[in-house]
């Protein structure tokens, strides 16, 4: 291709919301054999909600939240933003209307949670701190497992049953027990499917990599149409992944938003961040989908063809 055609495709590039950083990046994109997708906030919407709360003992569910809530507050994980946000809206509008207190939607629970001290932030776990001299632990199976906490078989049944159905499963332990057991659900992007069936015509290979748990990623990779799934990865560990497929000389694409994703979106032969990720990501990228949209990763993948091979 001339400069000319490199010009003119980075500019057709960007007037679709897809920013190439360079000629090289552009010319590299035609020969992607592997896609591999992260799960939260690239395949999914990355707005993570609270869809079941089962306490397993006598404990009230407002107490309950108001507990778990209390040790999530100091998280930036969106599933701990997606637990405030269902305690918060349980204590104003599920109480209250019991109470007769008329909240605001802007009304905060700062108030009402509990004093926190230890605080600890486990990647690719959960949390664990101090409540009112109580230790409570939010997390996943291997935060529970790696604390000494048995997993009661009815816990263990409730959470397979939330991750066969593409949820994910937090657990709540207070000192040694495990008391309760959180459901979360991140839609699909409308897209999704879509540009993975896509990507299978034009002879790509979908991937999807994620730190959450095997079951509900096969769920969610079911669901979206990938067969290929590597789950509980740690966060360090997606370059890794990326790292195994390039092994044999395959050239491989990785899309991600996440601070997480930015060593492996560094270590693809090109690597495309969502546009509303974190600027980390976007800075360890090849590419920016400034639209947010999936379907820019077959545009992507389109213009490179279209630039550089002579028969299309
Ligand atoms: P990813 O963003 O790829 O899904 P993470 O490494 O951020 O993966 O998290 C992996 C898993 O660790 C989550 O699915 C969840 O089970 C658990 N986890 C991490 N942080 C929290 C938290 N603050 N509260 C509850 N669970 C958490
Ligand atoms: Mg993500």
């Amino acid at each position: 291709a001339t400069p000319t055609a490199v010009m003119v495709a980075t500019g057709v590039g960007a007037n679709n919301g897809v920013l190439i950083k360079g000629g090289e990046a552009l010319e590299r994109a035609q020969k992607i054999q592997y896609v591999i997708f992260d799960k939260t906030g690239t395949l999914t919407q990355g707005k993570a909600s609270v869809t079941d709360a089962k306490v397993f003992t006598g404990m009230g569910r407002g107490e309950f939240l108001r507990w778990v809530a209390s040790a999530e507050a100091s998280s930036e994980h969106p599933l701990a933003k997606a637990i405030v946000e269902y305690a918060r809206h349980f204590h104003f509008f599920d109480e209250a209307s019991a109470t007769s207190q008329t909240p605001s939607k802007e009304s905060t629970i700062s108030g009402w949670l509990l004093d926190v001290s230890d605080f600890l932030a486990l990647p690719g776990r959960g949390v664990k701190c101090f409540v009112d001299g109580k230790q409570v632990l939010v997390g996943n199976r291997k935060l529970m497992t790696e604390s000494g906490i048995a997993i009661p078989d009815q816990v263990e049944h409730f959470v397979v049953e939330l991750e066969e159905s593409a949820k994910t499963g937090v657990l709540v332990a207070f000192d040694e027990n495990i008391i309760g057991v959180l459901g979360i659900a991140d839609p699909l992007k409308r897209e999704a499917a879509v540009v993975i069936e896509g990507l299978l015509k034009m002879g790509v290979k979908p991937v999807m990599v994620t730190g959450d748990n095997w079951r509900t990623a096969r769920a969610v990779a079911k669901e979206v149409g990938i067969q290929d799934v590597r789950a509980e990865v740690m966060p360090a560990g997606k370059a890794d992944v990326i790292h195994s497929f390039q092994k044999d000389g395959s050239i491989v694409s990785m899309v991600g938003d996440g601070i997480n994703d930015s060593p492996a979106l560094a270590a693809a032969d090109i690597g495309m961040a969502i546009g509303a990720g974190t600027d980390i990501a976007i800075e360890a990228a090849d590419y920016v989908l400034m639209r947010n949209n999936l379907e820019d990763v077959i545009t992507a993948i389109d213009l490179s063809r279209k630039t550089f091979s002579r028969i299309r």
